[in-house]
């Protein structure tokens, strides 16, 4: 009795001297040691020098907290993975259940409950089957371009080695993701190293012809790409695209029936729609799938990102029966010998789970549509700004050019909102808003006046 005594108040000053150890931890400690020890992504670790990192303590709701108890609202989702918000008790109680029973097990002649329920699933919700897992998106993307590839040759096609994207796509960073990536920025230094591919022009509507409207520039970008396939469909194996919104490329948002359209064109060439909804997927564009509102179904469906609600790494790549049933053979090199040790990784599929439990019982895509007509009225004056080009709005996305000539303008625009609480990151002069589905009304207005007082003081300057 007296020796656990002194073990458990043993245990409570250890207790104590962490969190007093935890108390003493500060933004600058951290943020020298992790720019010491971490190499940060996307990132020139250089420019740290002059633009700190933020150490976050924890999460709740919409909100990041620091060290010193500073408050930001991810306006941003935490790079476009977050739903539901930080600490989100729902999520936290299926995990904990989770740990309790099963982290992991390999997938590889094993099997679990949580992959089984969530690939069932997804099934019902895309209409596509047959689950392949992995932990992230540009891994989604390689299995996607693997499996069209191997699916041709499996089936007497073997010249099928070539994929098109769109004019401006981001499909990851990996090798194979970055050749059908079209950013210059990230793509360029690799170039030497990529496989060929060919990018048609993108329906972007930004990209529109002067008095063009967004469905004749759709039609016209999709008989570009007729034109490509009816020269190329032979040693083309599939075309990749991401659904309604070219995110990367600065909330490049297009009409709807250039999804149509290509659905068409690939069918008759013979060459697979792969559709990369690692960032529209989970309610982004306002429906579940972005491919919903085109009313087409993809050879392919690429989802990540949303997919644990943002607090796992985990991917998934779907596929119809037919393509399946091409790999099913006694012949094992026929098969699809692709792994990633945490494939289907028991506590991501259950974050999943709880994810897609929020979506059902909540009726998420219902209430996004009140939600996001409440914000288009909160953000007409912004839409009005007279620094606002563009201002866009899809589903659960909005998106505005500044105008500005400064070439640090993402940068400073990042700066000047992160001194008021506010997380936003541009791309180029594209300001855009990705909130978690839990923004309140107070919190986009926040948001608004945030972003108003930030262009005004641009425009003085
Ligand atoms: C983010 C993203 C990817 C890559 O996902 P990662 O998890 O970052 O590898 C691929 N495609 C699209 C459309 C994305 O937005």
């Amino acid at each position: 009795m007296r020796y656990v005594l002194r073990l458990s108040s043993g245990q409570a000053y250890y207790a104590r001297l962490t969190v007093a150890y935890n108390d003493h931890m500060n933004n600058e400690q951290l943020l020298n040691r992790s720019r010491a020890a971490v190499w940060h992504p996307c990132t020139q670790m250089k420019s740290m020098e002059t633009l700190p990192l933020v150490p976050i303590a924890r999460g709740s709701g919409a909100w990041l907290i620091d060290f010193d108890g500073k408050r930001y609202l991810d306006a941003v989702s935490s790079w476009w993975v977050n739903l539901f918000g930080h600490g989100n008790p729902r999520i936290n109680t299926a995990l904990h259940a989770q740990l309790d029973t099963l982290e992991h097990v390999m997938l590889a002649g094993f099997t679990h409950q949580p992959v089984i329920e969530l690939s069932e699933r997804l099934a019902a919700l895309t209409g596509l089957g047959h689950a392949f897992y992995a932990s992230d998106g540009a891994s989604a993307t390689e299995i996607a371009l693997k499996m069209s590839f191997h699916f041709w040759r499996n089936t007497g096609q073997p010249a099928k080695t070539r994929f098109i994207s769109l004019a401006n796509s981001y499909h990851g960073e990996t090798l194979g993701a970055l050749s059908v990536t079209d950013v210059a920025l990230f793509r360029d230094t690799y170039a030497p190293l990529l496989m060929h591919s060919h990018q048609v022009p993108s329906p972007d509507w930004r990209l529109a012809a002067p008095g063009q409207s967004a469905q004749s520039h759709a039609t016209h970008c999709a008989q570009a790409l007729d034109n490509w396939l009816a020269q190329h469909h032979a040693e083309t194996a599939a075309l990749i695209i991401e659904p309604l919104v070219q995110c990367a490329a600065g909330m490049g948002m297009y009409h709807a029936s250039y999804l149509t359209q290509a659905r068409a064109i690939c069918e008759r060439y013979q060459v697979h729609l792969i559709a990369d909804e690692i960032a529209v997927g989970f309610g982004r564009t306002g429906t579940l799938f972005a491919v919903e509102q085109a009313g087409i179904r993809p050879d392919f469906i690429c989802l990540s990102k949303g997919i644990t609600g943002g607090y796992l790494p985990l991917s998934a790549v779907l596929t119809t029966d037919a393509i399946y049933a091409a790999f099913y053979d006694n012949d094992v090199h026929r098969g699809f010998l692709h792994s990633h040790s945490y494939t289907g990784n028991a506590l991501a599929c259950r974050a999943a789970l709880a994810t897609l439990d929020i979506f059902a019982n909540d009726d998420v895509i219902h209430a996004n549509q009140s939600l996001a007509m409440r914000f288009n009225l909160i953000l007409e004056p912004l839409a009005g700004h007279p620094l606002v080009k563009n201002f866009r709005h899809q589903g659960m996305i909005w998106a505005f050019e500044v105008k500005s000539d400064n070439p640090a303008f993402a940068r400073n625009f990042y700066q000047a909102a992160l001194q008021r609480g506010l997380l936003l990151r541009p791309i180029g002069n594209t300001v855009y808003f990705m909130p978690p589905y839990i923004l309140s009304p107070d919190e986009m207005q926040l948001l608004a006046d945030g972003v108003m007082s930030i262009l005004d003081a641009l425009a003085v300057v």
